[in-house]
């Protein structure tokens, strides 16, 4: 197998790893010789980045040897799956021909764990060096932290990557151990997110490319544990709060044969989608976790919209008036997000805001804000079908 054909076989095999906000493109087929056919044929993931970009990313690995034996993973040690390796120069040359052929502009780099977490970390770090140092590559890089990576080893992939990541995988202890018995135990892999929070606070942005710390985020496998929504939800917002992780992703379990998952259900994909609908509340809309609707199992309604939940039980009797709301109580209406919130209170230094169409020019969608909203003291009229 050359290099690309490795590249390839990696990028089509990276179920669990969420990167970036993605979509997977191009027809999977054999290896091409030209450029042009390999454009075509390539598996590249569309992400879109922090600052807004979306760029053609390449979702690969150093390595798909692994010693651990995640119960879901397709690459745990002893399945009988293909595997292949690729030492740091081989992997940044090929990711430099992907770059000049336009067909990648940004590389997501993980591992399968081969010699412990501290080795598999160091040629992670040296495919990043070749990158940064010896092709100047300016493209973004996002770098997995491998379980067990040293401080400095830390330290030195911010100091190279735009993004940083480790998986948890699991919200605690209980469920860690269900996905991945011999992962380590949930401190543990805690440690190198409180690493990278350290470096941000003692240690000044000049010293990272690109002259800021990388953002950082965390993974977890959604469908598998036993986990509850809650479970989650809780153990994201800890994060977001003391380690500042920029984003959780919730990868969706789906069984791999000769796993000792492959007989588990996959996860309703509505799943996922509440818990990124209840997880932006967090981040975006400054709603606290307890003003989060679970059920008595701790999960969300997977047939409702979290934020329509939680204004169904508190606005329909006292509904929001447009023109006295602070910012963050036009954040609780249902249909009213950061921008149009800022486009309210911009629009209220001119005057009153009587009449439902300024809301809707503003890019509110009028059908779901009437019902929880006040116009200088009176309801919309609103007549669905008209406005929205
Ligand atoms: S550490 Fe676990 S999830 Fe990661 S590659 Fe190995 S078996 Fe798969």
């Amino acid at each position: 197998m050359d290099v690309l054909e490795k590249l390839k076989a990696f990028s089509v095999n990276m179920p669990f790893e969420a990167a970036e906000d993605v979509h997977i493109s191009s027809a999977q087929g054999g290896c091409q010789d030209s450029l042009t056919n390999l454009k075509e044929t390539f598996p590249i993931t569309h992400a879109h980045l922090p600052n807004g970009k979306t760029i053609p990313l390449l979702k690969t690995l150093q390595t798909s040897v692994c010693e651990n034996d995640c119960n879901y993973c397709c690459f745990r040690s002893g399945r009988d799956t293909p595997r292949a390796s690729l030492i740091p120069d081989e992997l940044a040359g090929a990711i430099m021909k992907l770059s000049s052929a336009g067909i990648a502009k940004g590389v997501f780099l993980s591992s399968g764990i081969a010699g412990g977490g501290v080795r598999t970390q160091d040629r992670i770090i040296a495919t990043a060096e070749i990158l940064r140092e010896k092709y100047h590559y300016q493209e973004y890089i996002h770098l997995k932290i491998m379980p067990g990576a040293e401080k400095d080893q830390v330290f030195r992939a911010m100091q190279l990557a735009d993004r940083v990541s480790i998986n948890l995988e699991a919200p605690n202890e209980t469920s860690l151990t269900k996905l991945a018995p011999h992962k380590l135990h949930f401190e543990a892999l805690l440690a190198p997110l409180r690493m990278i929070e350290d470096i941000r606070n003692h240690f000044p942005p000049h010293l990272a490319w690109g002259k800021a710390w990388p953002s950082s985020c965390t993974q977890f496998v959604v469908g598998a544990a036993g986990e509850t929504d809650l479970d989650l939800l809780q153990t994201t917002d800890q994060l977001r709060t003391h380690m500042r992780i920029a984003r959780a992703y919730y990868s969706k379990f789906s069984p791999v044969i000769d796993t000792p998952f492959e007989g588990l259900p996959p996860l309703n994909p509505w799943r996922q989608h509440r818990l990124y609908q209840a997880f932006f509340l967090l981040r975006d809309y400054r709603f606290d976790l307890e003003e989060i609707q679970f059920d008595l199992r701790g999960n969300l309604d997977l047939a409702k919209d979290p934020k329509l939940a939680w204004a169904e039980h508190n606005l329909l009797a006292s509904p929001v008036e447009i023109n006295r709301a602070s910012f963050e109580q036009l954040l609780k209406v249902p249909g009213i997000g950061p921008i149009s919130a800022r486009k309210i209170l911009s629009a209220r230094r001119y005057g009153m805001i009587r009449d439902i169409s300024i809301l809707r020019k503003m890019g509110v969608p009028i059908g779901r804000a009437s019902k929880f909203i006040l116009l200088n003291g009176f309801a919309p009229a609103y007549q669905p079908g008209l406005f929205s």
